[in-house]
C-alpha cells in the first residue's frame, strides 16, 4: 500500500505501510525489495525499538541478494561488509559489495573518521543501517527509511512475529524501492 504524503510537508517522501504476520512475511518483503535494480546503490536506515526485527530483516536481504556462508552481525564493530557473489542485480562476475552498519553503541564522533565510514557510505553499493538515529549528525542523505514495530494489537505468544512496517522515500532511488514494494 502506498500513500502519498498529506500536503505541506514536503520534507517528507512518499510512505508504503506494510503488514508482516511472521518471519516469512519479513523473507517475502526482503526478496521483493532485492529485484530492484536501485537497490544496488542505495543507503537505506533500519528503525525499530531492539527485537523489532532490524538484523533479521538485513539477514533475509543479503541472502536474498546472493550473500552466501555465516552471516555475521556488527554489533561490535559498527560496520560489517558483505560481497554478494552472483547477484541478480549486478553484471556476470560483478559482486554487489553491501555494508551493514550498526549504530547501537556508536558514541565517539572521531570513530566516524577514524573507521574510514565517510569513505564507506560515498563508496558504491549498498549501505544498510541500524540505529542511524545514533550517528545522526555524521548520517549522509539516504535514500530510504524503515520502520518496523511488533504490532501492539498482537501481543499474544502466538502471534509475537507480527509487525508493522513502514518505508518512506527520500529521493528518487527510494521512490523505486517503493515502486517495486507496491507491485
Ligand atoms: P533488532 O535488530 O531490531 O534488534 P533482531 O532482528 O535481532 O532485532 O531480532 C528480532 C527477533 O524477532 C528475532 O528473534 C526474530 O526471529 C524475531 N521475529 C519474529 N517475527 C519476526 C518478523 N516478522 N520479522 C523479523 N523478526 C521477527
Ligand atoms: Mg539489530
Amino acid at each position: 500500500m502506498v500513500e502519498t504524503t498529506a500536503a505541506g510537508d514536503p520534507a517528507l517522501g512518499p510512505v508504503w505501510h506494510g503488514y508482516w504476520s511472521d518471519e516469512t512475511d519479513t523473507q517475502a518483503f526482503a526478496r521483493q525489495l532485492a529485484t530492484c535494480p536501485a537497490l544496488a546503490h542505495s543507503t537505506l536506515t533500519l528503525r525499530g525499538d531492539l527485537g523489532a526485527g532490524k538484523t533479521t530483516l538485513v539477514r533475509h536481504l543479503l541472502r536474498a541478494l546472493g550473500v552466501r556462508g555465516h552471516i555475521k552481525s556488527p554489533t561490535y564493530a559498527v560496520v560489517e561488509p558483505h560481497s554478494a557473489i552472483d547477484c541478480p542485480l549486478m553484471p556476470a562476475g560483478e559482486p554487489l559489495q553491501i555494508w551493514h552498519f550498526d549504530f547501537y553503541r556508536f558514541n565517539d564522533a572521531r570513530e566516524w573518521e577514524d573507521a574510514g565510514l565517510r569513505e564507506l557510505f560515498a563508496s558504491p553499493g549498498l549501505k544498510l543501517v541500524e540505529w542511524p538515529e545514533r550517528a545522526a549528525d555524521f548520517m549522509p542523505p539516504v535514500d530510504a527509511e524503515i520502520d518496523i514495530e511488533p504490532d501492539p494489537m498482537r501481543t499474544d505468544p502466538d502471534h509475537d512475529g507480527a509487525r508493522r512496517v513502514r518505508v518512506r522515500a527520500h529521493s528518487p532511488t527510494g521512490r523505486l524501492l517503493l515502486a517495486v514494494l507496491a507491485t
